[in-house]
């Protein structure tokens, strides 16, 4: 499938529309399902092989529990994803828990649930200790201070990126901590976000490589596993293309087989990648509510920034497909625009769209990841519902939209919101 196309079409959406009207997300099951299938015979050469979704992605039950049955794990980033996963039963060693700037109370709670810690930075190994004693097993971040694919507007470049610890920071923290008696250890990196570099994940992997070995040489300390982390891209463009992951699950092994194999080192290899496993498979769906015609053509629809945040927070780019009118001629350009009172609530500026007229429907491809969770409630806007387009073709509620309780449920505190 053409990362364009769609797994629905203008009928089906009127249809889904009359029961749940829009704006709403949608994800599609099956696509996400090929997406980790297709994940998992990457790296099926490597005998530990495990993807830990990055809950931040897309933090809703339905999509949790899906990948869990597919065999993932989660990786969570704060309280309230640790609390959602173990509400799931995701607990243990299914979970990595990647936090910076981490109160204590998290590292109790992830201790607490058994997660694997996985620490970023060395000043915290002593705070670690204090607040939940000795991990029988502890990833480190690391952040070598080097670019290995070209930075972009996401991450940055790395020396000024707040994550992870140096090389000799890594080296103290893994001797103090094998020194208490940590038993398992793993190292991690993530060094870029949304990257169409095929070379990234084996540059990574050669840097995490070297650095085993460098441990297992210095101090004696034989790494278990290696988590590339996320950021894989995904082509959020017409003109760009997706990433072969088998060709690069292949680099990886041959990195693998170059380094480690010689040396006589088997170690697990953890991916924690969010936006590649569903950022293709959900979608916005919205309605043309107004056209308007200035110094410019706009196109008002019942969405805003508040439901997708990315094209007002980084001009991030998403495709939009005129429901029914996919095969017509590009009639103009149109400013695609919410209705908060900030000007930067455009889904899109000057986009070639075949003729809209009201009541048009209107899809944002590529918003499975880091679509719904953005969202925000700037002029009381209610949040929208989601759903599963489920590989049978049914389609499941799978949060309610906020309602303007929800919204003034903090104001409890006033006798006249209290009913
Ligand atoms: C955000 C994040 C991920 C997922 O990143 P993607 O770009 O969505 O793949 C993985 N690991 C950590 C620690 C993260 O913060």
């Amino acid at each position: 499938m053409n990362h364009l196309s769609l797994p629905f079409d203008l009928k089906k959406i009127e249809m889904i529309g009359q029961q749940y009207p829009t704006p709403f997300y949608l994800y599609d099951e099956q696509g996400i399902i090929n997406c980790v299938a297709d994940l998992k015979r990457a790296f099926s050469w490597n005998r530990g092989f495990r993807e830990y979704f990055a809950v931040k992605a897309t933090p809703n039950p339905a999509i949790l529990k899906l990948l869990f049955a597919l065999g993932c794990g989660v990786d969570c980033a704060s309280e309230a994803e640790l609390m959602l996963c173990n509400r799931l039963g995701i607990i243990q060693e299914d979970v990595i828990f990647t936090s910076n700037d981490t109160p204590a109370e998290e590292y109790q709670l992830a201790r607490q649930l058994g997660a694997i810690i996985n620490l970023d930075a060395a000043e915290h190994v002593d705070y670690l200790l204090d607040c939940v004693g000795v991990p029988e097993t502890i990833c480190l971040r690391y952040n070598p201070g080097k670019d290995v694919v070209t930075p972009n507007v996401i991450m940055g470049d790395m020396k000024s990126a707040k994550f992870g610890m140096t090389k000799a920071q890594v080296f103290s923290s893994v001797k103090k901590l094998a020194a208490r008696g940590t038993k398992r250890f793993g190292i991690h990196a993530m060094l870029a976000s949304n990257t169409l570099e095929a070379s990234y994940f084996p540059m990574l992997a050669r840097e995490l490589f070297s650095l085993v070995l460098e441990l297992r040489d210095t101090l004696g300390v034989t790494v278990s596993f290696v988590d590339l982390a996320g950021g894989i891209g995904i082509p959020y463009r017409p003109e760009e293309t997706a990433v072969d992951i088998l060709e690069i699950g292949d680099a990886v092994r041959r990195i693998y087989e170059e380094l480690l194999t010689p040396q006589g080192i088997e170690l697990s290899i953890y991916t924690e990648l969010g936006r590649f496993l569903t950022g293709p498979y959900g979608y916005l769906v919205t309605t043309v509510l107004h056209l308007k015609e200035t110094y410019k053509r706009f196109l008002g629809v019942d969405a805003s920034a508040c439901d997708l945040l990315r094209p007002a927070m980084y001009g991030a780019y998403q495709y939009i497909t005129v429901l029914g009118k996919e095969q017509q001629a590009p009639a103009g350009k149109y400013d695609v625009t919410g209705s908060l009172c900030e000007n930067n609530d455009k889904f899109a500026v000057d986009r070639l769209l075949p003729r809209v007229q009201v009541g048009d429907i209107l899809v944002m491809h590529d918003v499975g990841a880091y679509g719904h969770t953005m969202g925000f409630n700037c002029s009381g806007k209610l949040r929208p519902k989601e759903l599963m387009l489920r590989s049978d073709g049914s389609v499941e509620l799978i949060r309610r939209s906020q309602t303007i309780k929800d919204l003034f449920a903090t104001f409890d505190i006033y006798p006249e919101f209290r009913t």
